[in-house]
């Protein structure tokens, strides 16, 4: 099996270039995903976000308001530190319990938005990172709905593309259009099937 990561801001077309790979035959595990599961209702992931953010942070219903909860994060960094305390852990043992059941000769690709260190970078062969300057990505946010200061607080709050191209093996730059991102990002998955084939033939396997 080979790990590959997909990183990148909000709205930097991270998904796209992950639907891009799957359909090249990869399997994409998405984080996102899996941290709406590690919080559903009745979870210990909810019942401790309630434990620290109290219960403004439950819509009527009782599952989590996750825009409550975001307005709160995006605003102070010590809370977005504490919640990403609980729900890292949580979605990295569920990725795991997901990667647990993939054939062993595939290549997994994980779709995550919040890779932070080479500690994390070095559980994966190769981390591929997409990135689009500012302005266009929030003009695509905006066309996503959301409003042009939500999307310019939450680019905020991420890292940098400059310290993600320090964690990235290689860099797919989005501010084409999306065919030319699925042709770059295409070009890569050559690269990972070529580095996948060396390395289930037992060749040395760098990505170059
Ligand atoms: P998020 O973290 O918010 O889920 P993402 O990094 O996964 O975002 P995508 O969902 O792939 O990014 O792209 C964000 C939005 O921008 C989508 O609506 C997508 O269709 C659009 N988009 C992506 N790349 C381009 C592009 N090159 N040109 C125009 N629109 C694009």
């Amino acid at each position: 099996m080979l790990k590959v990561a997909v990183t990148g801001g909000i709205g930097s077309g991270k998904s796209t270039v992950s639907r891009q790979f799957a359909a090249l035959g990869a399997v994409v595990v998405d984080s996102d995903a899996l941290a709406r599961q590690v919080v559903q209702p009745g979870t210990p992931g909810l019942a401790a976000i309630v434990d620290i953010f109290g219960r403004r942070v439950l819509a009527s219903d009782g599952s989590l308001d996750r825009a409550a909860l975001a307005s709160i994060v995006f605003a102070d960094p010590d809370a977005r530190v504490a919640l990403e305390q609980i729900t890292h852990p949580l979605v990295r043992s569920q990725f795991d319990a997901a990667v647990a059941t993939c054939p062993a000769d595939s290549v997994v690709v994980n779709d995550i938005p919040l890779l932070r260190t080479l500690e994390v970078a070095a559980r994966y062969a190769v981390v591929v990172g997409v990135g689009a300057p500012v302005g266009v990505r929030v003009r695509r946010l905006i066309q996503r709905g959301l409003t042009e200061d939500d999307a310019r607080a939450r680019i905020a709050a991420q890292m940098l593309d400059e310290q993600r191209k320090e964690l990235a093996d290689c860099w797919l730059d989005n501010s084409g259009t999306e065919a030319e991102l699925k042709t770059a990002a295409a070009a890569v998955w050559r690269q990972i099937d070529e580095m996948h084939s060396n390395m289930r033939a037992g060749r040395p396997a760098p990505f170059s």
